[in-house]
Protein backbone atom coordinates (compact mmCIF):
# COMPACT_ATOMS: atom_id res chain seq x y z
CA UNK A 1 0.00 0.00 0.00
CA UNK A 2 1.10 3.53 -0.96
CA UNK A 3 0.16 6.80 0.76
CA UNK A 4 -0.02 10.19 -0.83
CA UNK A 5 1.98 12.80 1.85
CA UNK A 6 1.14 16.02 1.07
CA UNK A 7 3.53 18.89 0.25
CA UNK A 8 3.02 22.34 1.84
CA UNK A 9 5.48 24.81 0.31
CA UNK A 10 6.34 27.71 2.96
CA UNK A 11 9.38 28.84 1.05
CA UNK A 12 7.14 32.62 0.35
CA UNK A 13 6.46 32.30 4.01
CA UNK A 14 8.60 30.97 6.59
CA UNK A 15 11.48 31.12 4.38
CA UNK A 16 11.04 34.70 2.77
CA UNK A 17 10.64 35.86 6.71
CA UNK A 18 14.58 34.68 6.80
CA UNK A 19 17.35 37.25 6.71
CA UNK A 20 18.39 37.76 3.17
CA UNK A 21 15.31 36.30 1.66
CA UNK A 22 12.51 39.46 1.27
CA UNK A 23 10.96 38.79 -1.90
CA UNK A 24 8.26 41.64 -2.90
CA UNK A 25 4.55 40.91 -4.47
CA UNK A 26 5.91 40.55 -8.03
CA UNK A 27 8.73 38.26 -6.91
CA UNK A 28 6.43 36.34 -5.04
CA UNK A 29 4.20 35.84 -7.99
CA UNK A 30 7.02 34.26 -10.27
CA UNK A 31 8.29 31.88 -7.56
CA UNK A 32 4.64 30.97 -7.01
CA UNK A 33 4.24 29.86 -10.52
CA UNK A 34 6.86 27.76 -10.34
CA UNK A 35 6.24 26.06 -7.40
CA UNK A 36 2.41 25.21 -8.82
CA UNK A 37 4.42 23.79 -11.88
CA UNK A 38 6.27 21.53 -9.66
CA UNK A 39 3.49 20.71 -8.16
CA UNK A 40 3.04 21.55 -4.70
CA UNK A 41 -0.25 20.57 -2.70
CA UNK A 42 -0.45 23.90 -0.45
CA UNK A 43 1.31 27.45 -0.93
CA UNK A 44 1.88 29.18 2.17
CA UNK A 45 1.76 32.57 0.55
CA UNK A 46 2.46 35.14 3.58
CA UNK A 47 1.25 35.97 7.07
CA UNK A 48 -1.49 38.60 6.27
CA UNK A 49 -1.47 40.95 9.57
CA UNK A 50 2.46 41.08 9.50
CA UNK A 51 2.78 43.15 6.82
CA UNK A 52 0.73 44.76 4.34
CA UNK A 53 3.34 42.95 1.41
CA UNK A 54 2.40 39.65 3.26
CA UNK A 55 -1.54 40.45 2.63
CA UNK A 56 -1.09 41.46 -0.98
CA UNK A 57 1.24 38.30 -1.65
CA UNK A 58 -1.78 35.99 -0.34
CA UNK A 59 -4.49 37.93 -1.85
CA UNK A 60 -2.38 37.92 -5.45
CA UNK A 61 -1.45 34.53 -5.21
CA UNK A 62 -5.17 33.92 -4.32
CA UNK A 63 -6.60 35.71 -7.43
CA UNK A 64 -3.64 34.57 -10.22
CA UNK A 65 -3.51 30.79 -8.87
CA UNK A 66 -7.37 29.25 -8.73
CA UNK A 67 -6.03 26.08 -8.68
CA UNK A 68 -3.38 26.19 -6.00
CA UNK A 69 -4.58 25.84 -2.47
CA UNK A 70 -3.22 29.24 -0.95
CA UNK A 71 -2.89 28.69 2.74
CA UNK A 72 -2.36 32.11 5.27
CA UNK A 73 -0.84 32.23 8.40
CA UNK A 74 -2.30 33.91 11.20
CA UNK A 75 -1.96 33.62 15.21
CA UNK A 76 -4.77 32.12 17.16
CA UNK A 77 -7.41 35.34 17.47
CA UNK A 78 -9.72 36.97 15.96
CA UNK A 79 -7.83 39.83 14.52
CA UNK A 80 -5.35 37.60 12.50
CA UNK A 81 -7.87 34.66 11.65
CA UNK A 82 -10.35 37.78 10.20
CA UNK A 83 -7.28 39.28 8.50
CA UNK A 84 -6.34 36.01 6.37
CA UNK A 85 -9.80 34.97 5.70
CA UNK A 86 -9.85 38.94 3.89
CA UNK A 87 -6.54 37.85 1.96
CA UNK A 88 -8.08 34.48 1.20
CA UNK A 89 -11.32 36.33 -0.14
CA UNK A 90 -10.88 35.45 -3.51
CA UNK A 91 -8.77 31.94 -3.48
CA UNK A 92 -11.03 29.04 -4.98
CA UNK A 93 -9.25 26.49 -2.15
CA UNK A 94 -8.34 28.90 0.80
CA UNK A 95 -6.71 27.34 4.03
CA UNK A 96 -5.84 29.33 7.33
CA UNK A 97 -3.54 28.04 9.09
CA UNK A 98 -3.53 28.98 12.72
CA UNK A 99 -1.24 28.74 15.63
CA UNK A 100 -0.36 29.18 18.86
CA UNK A 101 2.52 27.91 20.97
CA UNK A 102 1.54 24.87 23.80
CA UNK A 103 5.33 24.71 24.98
CA UNK A 104 5.50 25.49 28.58
CA UNK A 105 8.77 27.51 28.03
CA UNK A 106 6.46 29.55 25.41
CA UNK A 107 3.51 29.51 27.42
CA UNK A 108 5.14 30.65 30.53
CA UNK A 109 7.79 33.13 29.34
CA UNK A 110 6.06 34.32 25.83
CA UNK A 111 2.34 34.25 26.00
CA UNK A 112 2.04 33.93 29.98
CA UNK A 113 -0.53 31.79 29.16
CA UNK A 114 -1.85 28.82 31.06
CA UNK A 115 -2.41 25.82 29.53
CA UNK A 116 -6.01 25.65 29.54
CA UNK A 117 -6.13 29.60 28.12
CA UNK A 118 -4.36 28.31 24.95
CA UNK A 119 -6.37 25.72 24.42
CA UNK A 120 -9.35 27.65 24.08
CA UNK A 121 -7.97 30.13 22.04
CA UNK A 122 -7.04 27.59 19.57
CA UNK A 123 -10.04 25.77 19.54
CA UNK A 124 -12.11 29.47 19.39
CA UNK A 125 -10.08 30.65 16.71
CA UNK A 126 -10.56 27.45 14.76
CA UNK A 127 -14.41 27.71 15.36
CA UNK A 128 -13.78 31.31 13.77
CA UNK A 129 -11.93 30.27 10.44
CA UNK A 130 -14.09 27.50 10.11
CA UNK A 131 -17.26 29.41 9.30
CA UNK A 132 -15.71 30.63 6.59
CA UNK A 133 -13.64 28.03 5.21
CA UNK A 134 -13.32 24.16 4.72
CA UNK A 135 -9.99 23.72 5.08
CA UNK A 136 -8.35 24.90 8.51
CA UNK A 137 -4.91 23.86 9.59
CA UNK A 138 -3.71 23.92 13.69
CA UNK A 139 -0.48 24.43 14.80
CA UNK A 140 1.32 23.77 17.96
CA UNK A 141 4.10 26.15 18.06
CA UNK A 142 7.17 24.64 19.74
CA UNK A 143 5.56 21.27 19.85
CA UNK A 144 8.43 19.10 20.10
CA UNK A 145 8.92 20.35 23.33
CA UNK A 146 5.20 20.47 24.46
CA UNK A 147 4.48 17.92 26.91
CA UNK A 148 2.96 15.20 25.29
CA UNK A 149 -0.38 14.62 27.07
CA UNK A 150 -1.09 18.17 26.37
CA UNK A 151 0.03 17.92 22.52
CA UNK A 152 -2.69 15.09 22.57
CA UNK A 153 -5.41 17.07 23.89
CA UNK A 154 -4.91 20.14 21.90
CA UNK A 155 -4.77 18.26 19.19
CA UNK A 156 -8.01 16.55 19.46
CA UNK A 157 -9.68 19.74 20.91
CA UNK A 158 -8.90 21.69 17.46
CA UNK A 159 -9.73 18.89 15.41
CA UNK A 160 -13.40 18.41 17.38
CA UNK A 161 -13.12 22.42 16.57
CA UNK A 162 -13.25 21.81 12.66
CA UNK A 163 -9.33 21.30 12.00
CA UNK A 164 -9.01 18.78 9.06
CA UNK A 165 -4.70 19.19 9.65
CA UNK A 166 -2.80 19.53 13.02
CA UNK A 167 0.61 20.49 12.29
CA UNK A 168 3.46 19.15 14.84
CA UNK A 169 6.24 22.02 14.39
CA UNK A 170 10.03 21.58 15.60
CA UNK A 171 10.32 25.36 16.00
CA UNK A 172 13.71 25.02 17.14
CA UNK A 173 15.17 21.87 15.61
CA UNK A 174 15.96 20.52 18.88
CA UNK A 175 14.38 17.18 18.31
CA UNK A 176 16.02 14.12 17.08
CA UNK A 177 14.68 11.28 14.18
CA UNK A 178 13.72 8.87 16.50
CA UNK A 179 12.40 10.66 19.23
CA UNK A 180 10.34 12.71 16.89
CA UNK A 181 8.44 9.51 15.74
CA UNK A 182 7.46 8.42 18.73
CA UNK A 183 5.92 11.80 19.29
CA UNK A 184 4.34 12.15 16.16
CA UNK A 185 3.31 8.06 16.31
CA UNK A 186 1.31 9.35 19.54
CA UNK A 187 -0.30 12.04 17.83
CA UNK A 188 -1.34 10.16 14.46
CA UNK A 189 -2.59 7.17 16.77
CA UNK A 190 -4.54 10.03 18.97
CA UNK A 191 -6.20 11.28 16.16
CA UNK A 192 -6.79 8.54 13.74
CA UNK A 193 -8.62 9.09 10.56
CA UNK A 194 -10.15 12.71 11.85
CA UNK A 195 -7.11 14.68 10.16
CA UNK A 196 -4.08 14.47 8.74
CA UNK A 197 -0.96 14.93 10.88
CA UNK A 198 1.65 17.38 9.63
CA UNK A 199 5.15 18.52 10.41
CA UNK A 200 7.14 21.31 9.97
CA UNK A 201 11.06 21.19 11.15
CA UNK A 202 13.93 23.32 11.62
CA UNK A 203 17.67 22.86 10.81
CA UNK A 204 19.45 23.95 13.71
CA UNK A 205 21.14 20.59 14.64
CA UNK A 206 21.35 19.48 10.72
CA UNK A 207 17.89 17.27 11.33
CA UNK A 208 15.41 18.72 9.97
CA UNK A 209 14.93 16.38 6.88
CA UNK A 210 15.79 13.37 9.27
CA UNK A 211 13.57 14.56 11.57
CA UNK A 212 9.91 14.53 8.55
CA UNK A 213 10.86 11.38 7.01
CA UNK A 214 10.93 9.64 10.33
CA UNK A 215 7.68 11.20 11.27
CA UNK A 216 6.51 10.42 7.71
CA UNK A 217 7.03 6.90 8.83
CA UNK A 218 5.40 7.23 12.29
CA UNK A 219 2.14 8.42 10.23
CA UNK A 220 2.48 12.27 9.14
CA UNK A 221 1.19 12.58 6.13
CA UNK A 222 1.78 16.46 5.19
CA UNK A 223 5.43 17.40 5.05
CA UNK A 224 6.09 21.39 5.33
CA UNK A 225 9.06 22.41 3.82
CA UNK A 226 10.76 25.07 1.38
CA UNK A 227 13.30 25.48 -1.88
CA UNK A 228 17.43 25.11 -0.67
CA UNK A 229 15.82 24.69 2.83
CA UNK A 230 15.21 28.46 3.08
CA UNK A 231 13.88 29.55 6.60
CA UNK A 232 14.66 31.38 9.85
CA UNK A 233 18.27 30.55 11.38
CA UNK A 234 19.21 27.19 9.79
CA UNK A 235 16.59 27.10 7.84
CA UNK A 236 13.60 24.60 7.33
CA UNK A 237 13.17 20.98 5.78
CA UNK A 238 14.73 21.39 2.56
CA UNK A 239 11.88 19.92 0.08
CA UNK A 240 13.83 18.80 -2.83
CA UNK A 241 15.64 16.53 -0.02
CA UNK A 242 12.58 15.07 1.52
CA UNK A 243 10.91 14.44 -1.85
CA UNK A 244 14.12 12.61 -3.78
CA UNK A 245 14.53 10.66 -0.15
CA UNK A 246 10.87 9.14 -0.69
CA UNK A 247 11.34 8.55 -4.19
CA UNK A 248 15.12 7.27 -4.29
CA UNK A 249 14.12 4.87 -1.88
CA UNK A 250 10.49 3.87 -2.50
CA UNK A 251 11.92 0.57 -2.08
CA UNK A 252 11.96 1.16 1.54
CA UNK A 253 9.38 4.36 1.55
CA UNK A 254 5.51 3.07 0.65
CA UNK A 255 5.01 7.24 0.32
CA UNK A 256 4.91 9.75 -2.83
CA UNK A 257 4.46 12.99 -3.30
CA UNK A 258 2.78 14.71 -6.47
CA UNK A 259 5.90 16.28 -7.02
CA UNK A 260 7.01 16.89 -10.64
CA UNK A 261 10.83 16.51 -9.92
CA UNK A 262 11.96 17.71 -13.18
CA UNK A 263 11.52 20.90 -11.94
CA UNK A 264 13.46 21.00 -8.51
CA UNK A 265 16.91 22.77 -10.22
CA UNK A 266 14.68 25.14 -12.04
CA UNK A 267 13.22 25.80 -9.05
CA UNK A 268 16.12 25.99 -6.71
CA UNK A 269 17.82 27.94 -9.48
CA UNK A 270 14.70 30.95 -9.57
CA UNK A 271 14.68 31.37 -6.07
CA UNK A 272 18.54 32.12 -6.03
CA UNK A 273 18.09 34.34 -8.25
CA UNK A 274 15.13 35.89 -6.70
CA UNK A 275 16.84 35.88 -3.35
CA UNK A 276 20.39 37.16 -2.00
CA UNK A 277 22.36 33.85 -1.79
CA UNK A 278 21.92 30.02 -3.44
CA UNK A 279 22.23 26.94 -1.83
CA UNK A 280 25.81 25.91 -0.42
CA UNK A 281 27.79 24.10 -3.64
CA UNK A 282 27.72 20.85 -2.01
CA UNK A 283 23.97 21.00 -1.08
CA UNK A 284 21.99 17.94 -1.97
CA UNK A 285 20.24 17.61 -5.19
CA UNK A 286 20.30 21.17 -6.34
CA UNK A 287 24.05 22.31 -5.63
CA UNK A 288 26.35 22.84 -8.40
CA UNK A 289 28.57 19.73 -7.41
CA UNK A 290 25.00 17.26 -6.56
CA UNK A 291 26.50 15.36 -9.77
CA UNK A 292 30.09 16.45 -10.05
CA UNK A 293 32.58 13.36 -9.62
CA UNK A 294 36.26 14.41 -9.54
CA UNK A 295 38.29 11.76 -8.17
CA UNK A 296 39.79 9.97 -10.48
CA UNK A 297 38.62 6.80 -9.02
CA UNK A 298 34.94 7.93 -9.39
CA UNK A 299 35.68 9.43 -12.37
CA UNK A 300 36.58 6.19 -13.91
CA UNK A 301 33.86 3.92 -12.26
CA UNK A 302 31.41 6.60 -13.46
CA UNK A 303 32.11 6.53 -17.05
CA UNK A 304 32.11 2.68 -16.99
CA UNK A 305 28.63 2.68 -15.40
CA UNK A 306 27.14 5.95 -14.04
CA UNK A 307 25.18 3.86 -11.35
CA UNK A 308 28.44 2.64 -9.50
CA UNK A 309 28.85 6.49 -7.68
CA UNK A 310 25.11 8.04 -8.41
CA UNK A 311 22.15 6.92 -7.09
CA UNK A 312 20.12 9.79 -9.04
CA UNK A 313 19.37 10.30 -12.64
CA UNK A 314 20.79 14.38 -12.79
CA UNK A 315 17.80 14.87 -15.21
CA UNK A 316 14.96 13.29 -13.22
CA UNK A 317 15.55 16.58 -10.88
CA UNK A 318 16.14 18.68 -14.23
CA UNK A 319 19.93 18.96 -14.19
CA UNK A 320 20.99 18.74 -18.12
CA UNK A 321 23.99 16.14 -16.85
CA UNK A 322 26.54 14.79 -14.80
CA UNK A 323 28.90 17.60 -14.48
CA UNK A 324 32.48 15.76 -14.23
CA UNK A 325 34.36 18.17 -12.62
CA UNK A 326 38.11 17.64 -13.67
CA UNK A 327 40.59 18.60 -10.83
CA UNK A 328 43.92 17.38 -9.23
CA UNK A 329 42.10 14.28 -7.91
CA UNK A 330 41.33 13.14 -11.47
CA UNK A 331 42.75 10.36 -13.67
CA UNK A 332 43.81 9.93 -17.30
CA UNK A 333 40.32 8.19 -17.96
CA UNK A 334 38.70 11.05 -17.24
CA UNK A 335 40.82 12.90 -18.93
CA UNK A 336 40.90 11.14 -22.39
CA UNK A 337 37.21 10.78 -21.84
CA UNK A 338 36.80 14.69 -21.44
CA UNK A 339 39.81 15.63 -24.79
CA UNK A 340 36.68 13.08 -26.83
CA UNK A 341 34.28 15.04 -25.83
CA UNK A 342 35.88 18.57 -26.43
CA UNK A 343 36.76 16.34 -29.83
CA UNK A 344 40.13 15.55 -29.95
CA UNK A 345 40.77 11.57 -30.48
CA UNK A 346 44.11 11.33 -28.21
CA UNK A 347 46.75 8.26 -28.58
CA UNK A 348 48.62 7.38 -25.19
CA UNK A 349 51.18 9.09 -25.11
CA UNK A 350 49.30 12.49 -25.92
CA UNK A 351 47.19 11.51 -23.00
CA UNK A 352 50.16 11.01 -20.62
CA UNK A 353 51.30 14.43 -22.14
CA UNK A 354 48.37 15.72 -21.67
CA UNK A 355 47.84 13.90 -18.08
CA UNK A 356 51.45 15.83 -16.77
CA UNK A 357 49.99 19.39 -18.39
CA UNK A 358 47.05 18.91 -16.54
CA UNK A 359 48.53 18.07 -13.04
CA UNK A 360 50.88 21.17 -13.17
CA UNK A 361 47.90 23.44 -13.27
CA UNK A 362 45.55 21.51 -11.53
CA UNK A 363 47.61 20.67 -7.85
CA UNK A 364 47.65 24.61 -7.44
CA UNK A 365 43.66 25.10 -7.74
CA UNK A 366 40.37 24.65 -5.49
CA UNK A 367 38.22 24.84 -8.27
CA UNK A 368 39.74 21.96 -10.90
CA UNK A 369 39.48 22.71 -14.65
CA UNK A 370 37.15 24.33 -16.83
CA UNK A 371 36.36 22.09 -20.54
CA UNK A 372 38.17 25.39 -22.23
CA UNK A 373 41.23 25.20 -20.15
CA UNK A 374 41.57 21.49 -20.92
CA UNK A 375 41.48 22.28 -24.45
CA UNK A 376 44.02 24.73 -24.33
CA UNK A 377 45.77 22.20 -22.71
CA UNK A 378 45.61 19.68 -25.30
CA UNK A 379 46.24 22.09 -27.95
CA UNK A 380 49.93 23.35 -25.91
CA UNK A 381 50.65 19.52 -26.46
CA UNK A 382 49.82 19.51 -29.85
CA UNK A 383 51.97 22.76 -30.74
CA UNK A 384 54.84 21.13 -28.75
CA UNK A 385 54.72 18.01 -31.11
CA UNK A 386 54.19 19.78 -34.42
CA UNK A 387 57.42 21.94 -33.48
CA UNK A 388 59.60 19.00 -32.62
CA UNK A 389 58.61 17.16 -36.04
CA UNK A 390 59.31 20.25 -37.98
MN1 LIG B 1 9.02 27.81 11.06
Amino acid sequence: MTDRVTIFDTTLRDGEQSPGCSMDVPEKLRMARKLTELGVDILEAGFPIASEGDFEAVDAISREFPEARVAGLARCCALDVERALKALEHAAKPRVHTFIATSDIHLKYKLKKSRQQALEEAVAAVELARKHVDDVEFSAEDGARTEPEYLEEISKAVVAAGASTVNIPDTVGYSIPSEFGVLIGRIARALGESAVVSVHCHDDLGLAVANSIAAVQAGARQVECTINGIGERAGNCSLEEVVMILKTRADIFPYYTGIRTEHLFSASELLSSLITFGPQPNKAIVGANAFAHEAGIHQDGYLKEKSTYEIIDPRSVGVPEGRLVLGKHSGRHALSQRARDLGFELTKEEVEDLYHRFCAVADHRKKGLMDREIAQLIRAGMRVREEAAD
